[in-house]
């Protein structure tokens, strides 16, 4: 199929989708709209054809555990995003790597997944994961890791365009 589904996941306001807009519509704001949960198609080419690039934001961590389940085996990649600014976030993302696994099977060397730091541009004061605990974290499950600002667009076209990097190499 010409069809390459993407699921952003991730505890509550990490920037989740405030990444999707940035990298779909370019835009970003400041205040927090909760998500129930959204899907955007993007047209875009890989290996000389044309995708479609469908990208589902998700609620979060209070999403219902069939829905969960049902997004992660039709997905073909995975964006697990946590706050720099929050430590708590980061445990959040250990019970979806676990269902990941569940559903996936063990072996996830072959499913694009990259754990994502976002709001790095935030002050070092508000920081509670420094970027190798994040990268450590990430390589501790044998995944993928960027750090990312939807605030200020740092990282965000190539997150997106790793995980089709990755795609591509498996
Ligand atoms: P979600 O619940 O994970 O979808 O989070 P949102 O995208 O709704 O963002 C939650 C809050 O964090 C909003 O107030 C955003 O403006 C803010 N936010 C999102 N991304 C960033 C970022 O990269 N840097 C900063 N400083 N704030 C961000
Ligand atoms: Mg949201």
């Amino acid at each position: 199929s010409n069809d390459y589904r993407v699921v952003v996941f991730g505890a509550g306001g990490v920037g989740k989708s405030s990444l999707v807009l940035r990298f779909v519509k370019g835009t970003f704001r400041e205040s927090y709209i909760p998500t129930i949960e959204d899907t955007y198609r993007q047209v875009i080419s890989c290996n000389k054809n044309i995708c479609t690039l469908q990208i589902t934001d998700t609620t979060g961590s209070h999403q219902f555990p069939a829905m969960q389940r049902l997004s992660i085996s039709k997905g073909h990649a995975f964006i697990l995003v946590y706050s720099v600014c929050s430590k708590q976030s980061l445990e959040e993302l250990k019970p979806i790597m676990d269902v990941i696994k569940e559903v996936k099977g063990p072996d996830l060397t072959q499913i694009p997944i990259m754990v994502v730091g976002n709001k790095c541009d935030e002050s070092a004061e508000l920081r509670e994961v420094t970027t190798s605990e994040g990268q450590s974290q990430a390589q501790e499950w044998g995944v993928s890791f960027m750090e990312t600002s939807a605030k200020t667009n740092h990282n965000v076209k190539q997150l997106f365009q790793e995980l089709l990097n990755l795609e591509k190499s498996r």
